[in-house]
Formats: structure tokens, sequence, C-alpha cells
């Protein structure tokens, strides 16, 4: 860079020095400047020509102008930035290759839509498990190339979820887990993975479970039938008695724990269903249920209050609604001490959901507990548990009828102070009087 300044500096100063040189001579100091000026302009004027022809043409490597001075320094200088840029667009190109490639091996369908949610680009995946061919579909909407409701409404938001379980348009065999996924401006990315063989297990463990409880129930009722036989015989000898009545206890417990689990598989079979059921009148079985328990737990000494809205019906199947009733009523009960407050109300909250409330001023709930007592089998105070009985598994016997009818359980609840646990009915379920 020096030397190519120096150049032009050198060149400079002769032309100076045969300007002045000139003028001592002739004695014409203008017409020196005006030549020497002339003369150094003019050659600018045409490196400047030769260059801007060279760089119209794309700055070729081969065919850079033959200039000196600072001249050189500048083809010098876009040679440099042009070799960089090539190098950077090597690299990104390398690293998009890769990128796409990725995407491409990807298990799972992956696709990009835009704001009109038209296919933008989409991966091998997607046309084995979706049928959007990325060379044929690029362009179309997805909601055309795909017909399905569901996603439908999943891409233009109108269930507020992101994903969403379908069987496969090119297979009925499979089933398929959508999300989707907004990022940049409006830009979405769809993908959607088979989960055929998780499906299967599920059924698979399902199954078992519901031949299993099936099966064990015949021995279980000769048992039982044989025990309480025992238990009311008086000519057992009493180092007996307690053995046989704690045996009966236990094969009575058995035999609601699979009638629950009976119960499970059946809820579990039958699944979401937008309009299963018929109008159920809630402020008459609320009514029978509460007067049943007085009658039946009058000996627990709890007082029962109940709160309803007399117009607010339900589209449910009754025994579902009478049981989940049963469930929570029964563990308002059996979780808080005797001859204290039972709340149920039956009224509409703030969403237009119809909900019912069971209020309790009983133990209450560990915090760290709340989330899971919905679970099979989970319970959150197992030295309670002996003395009070129970299955564990009401609570997901509720959650399991709500998520049928696409309704949902809230619990809060507090130790020492006591729980409300509200299950709600969506709009969709109310029927009118
Ligand atoms: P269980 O047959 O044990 O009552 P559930 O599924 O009905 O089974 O309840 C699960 C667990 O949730 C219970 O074991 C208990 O620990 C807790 N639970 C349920 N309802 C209440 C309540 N009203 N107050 C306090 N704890 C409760």
């Amino acid at each position: 860079m020096k030397t190519a300044w120096s150049v032009e500096f050198t060149r400079i100063l002769i032309t100076l020095l045969s300007t002045i040189l000139f003028g001592l001579v002739s004695e014409q100091w203008t017409l020196s400047v005006v030549i020497h000026s002339s003369l150094y302009i003019g050659w600018n004027v045409y490196q400047l020509r030769t260059f801007e022809r060279w760089i119209r043409n794309g700055a070729p490597a081969s065919s850079a102008p033959n200039a000196s001075g600072i001249w050189e320094l500048i083809v010098q200088h876009i040679h440099r930035t042009q070799k960089a840029n090539k190098d950077r667009k090597k690299r990104l190109s390398k690293l998009a290759g890769h990128y796409h490639a990725v995407m491409s091996a990807l298990p799972d369908a992956t696709i990009v839509l835009n704001d009109n949610l038209e296919v933008e680009w989409a991966n091998k995946t997607s046309q084995q498990i979706l049928g959007v061919d990325p060379n044929r579909d690029t362009g179309h909407k997805l909601t055309n190339i795909v017909r399905d409701t569901h996603l439908q409404d999943l891409l233009e938001r109108k269930n507020g979820k992101d994903e969403l379980e379908m069987v496969s348009p090119i297979d009925p065999l499979k089933t398929l887990a959508l999300t989707r996924i907004q990022y940049g401006k409006e830009k979405t990315l769809v993908t959607a993975r088979d989960i055929s063989q998780r499906i299967a297990l599920q059924k698979l463990r399902k199954a078992f479970i519901s031949n299993a409880s099936h099966e064990l129930r015949t021995p279980l009722t000769v048992i039982s039938g044989y025990l309480e036989m025992l238990d009311i015989d008086d000519d057992l000898p009493s180092s007996m008695k307690r053995i046989v009545k704690n045996a009966h206890l236990q094969a009575v417990r058995m035999d609601k724990i699979l009638d629950d689990l009976l119960v499970l598989s059946k809820l579990e079979e039958k699944g979401y269903s937008e309009d299963s059921g018929d109008t159920v009148d809630v402020p008459a079985l609320l009514n029978r249920l509460v007067s049943d328990f007085q009658k039946t737990k009058a000996k627990e000494g709890h007082k029962l209050e109940l709160v309803v809205q007399k117009d607010l019906l339900v589209k449910v199947v009754e025994a579902e609604f009478y049981s989940l009733c049963q469930n929570l009523l029964s563990n308002a009960v059996k979780y808080s001490p005797q001859g204290s407050l039972i709340k149920v109300c039956w009224s509409l909250n703030d969403t237009g959901n119809a909900c019912l409330k069971v209020i309790d001023n009983g133990e209450g709930i560990a915090p760290e507990n709340i989330s899971r007592i919905t679970e099979r089998f989970y319970r959150a105070n197992v030295n309670r548990i002996r003395k009070v009985g129970g299955t564990g598994l009401g609570l997901s016997i509720v959650k399991h009828i709500l998520e049928n009818y696409g309704g949902y359980l809230d619990i809060q609840s507090e130790l020492s102070v006591g729980s409300t646990f509200t299950a709600c009915f969506p709009r969709n379920r109310i029927e009118k009087t």
C-alpha cells in the first residue's frame, strides 16, 4: 500500500517539476499549468474509464486493468473483497446444504408454511407420512393438500391448541402427532411424527388391564363369597375371627379396584366425543345424591350444603356424571373431619362453562401432590389412606370423564385448610331449558 501511494506521489511530483521546468524555460506559466494538469487529469480519467468498464463486466480477475499507483491499489482491494465474498458464499451454501440434508433426513415430517399457509419447503418424510410432495406441492395451501378439518382448525388457530393427533392421509393404519410452531414474521413450522407404535402399545396395555380385570373378577367373587360366609359363621374360632374379617375387607377392596379399573378402561376406550349422552337434569341429580349421602354417611356427621343454578342442564351420560359427583363428594367426606361443612355448588363460571364445585374444610393436599393426585393409584397421604380405604382411582375416573367431554378438573387446596375440586363442562355441553 505504501509503494502504491509513493508511486502516486512521485507521479504528482514529476508533474509539478515538469510544470515548473517548462514554465522557467518557456516563461509561459499558464500554458505549462494547463498542459500538465490536463495530462494528469486526462490520464486519471482514462484509468477511471477502464476501471468502470472492468467493474461493469463483473470485475473478472483475468482482465483486471494493468494499472499502477493508486489504481493498482484499488484493483487489489476489489480482488480481495471479491475473494472474501466468494469464500463466504461457499461457506454459506455448504452450511445451507448441510442443514438441508439434516432436515431432509429427519424422521419427522417438517413443513414450512408462509403467511398464507402455503407450503414453502417440505422434507422427504412429509411425502411419506402426510402426502406432501416438496416438488409438486410447493406454493399450494397445506389444507388443500391434506384435507382435514382438525388440521384446518390447528393452522387457523381456531381451537387454541398447538398439537393434534390425526390418522395419516396416506396410510389409515398410521396415527400422526402434529405440532404447529409459529416463528419469524408470520411463518409456521408444522412437524408430524408417526406415533402408531406408541398408540399400539397403549392399546395393548389397556387391553391387558381390561382382560386381567375381567379374568380376576370370577375367582375373586368366589373367594369373597367364602370369606363372607366364614365372617358370619358363629362356629368360627374367635382366634380366626379377626383374620377372616380382615381378609374379607381386603377382598371387597380388591373387588372395588377391579370395578374402577374396568370403568377406567371403558372410559379410555370411549375417548373424546363431541355429542355423546342425553340431557341430564343436574339440579335434580345433585339433590338425590346429596340426600343419599346424608342418609348413608349420616354416621360421619358431615353437614352438606347444596347451591345450584336450577336451569343449568348439561348433555352427558347420566351414569358418568353421577360417578363423577359421587367420587368428589365421597373424597370430601373421607378427607375432612366429622361434623365439618361440605359445600356443593353447580353454576356457570366466568368463561361460561358449567362447573361443579365441591368445597371441603378438610386436611387439604400438599402443593407438590396436587398435580399428581389424578394419576392412577397416586395417594397424597399413604398413612391416612389405610384408615379411610379407597382405591386410588377415583380422581383418575373423574379426570377421564371430563376429558371425554372436553372439560377439565381444577384443584385448589391448602394443607389443614381444605380443598376445592371444580369439574367444568364446556359450553357446547350446556342445554337450554
Ligand atoms: P382414593 O380412593 O385414595 O380416595 P382418589 O383418586 O379419589 O383415590 O384420590 C387420590 C388421592 O387424592 C387421595 O388418596 C387423597 O390423598 C387425595 N385427595 C382426594 N380428594 C381429596 C380431598 N377432598 N382432600 C384431601 N385429599 C384428597
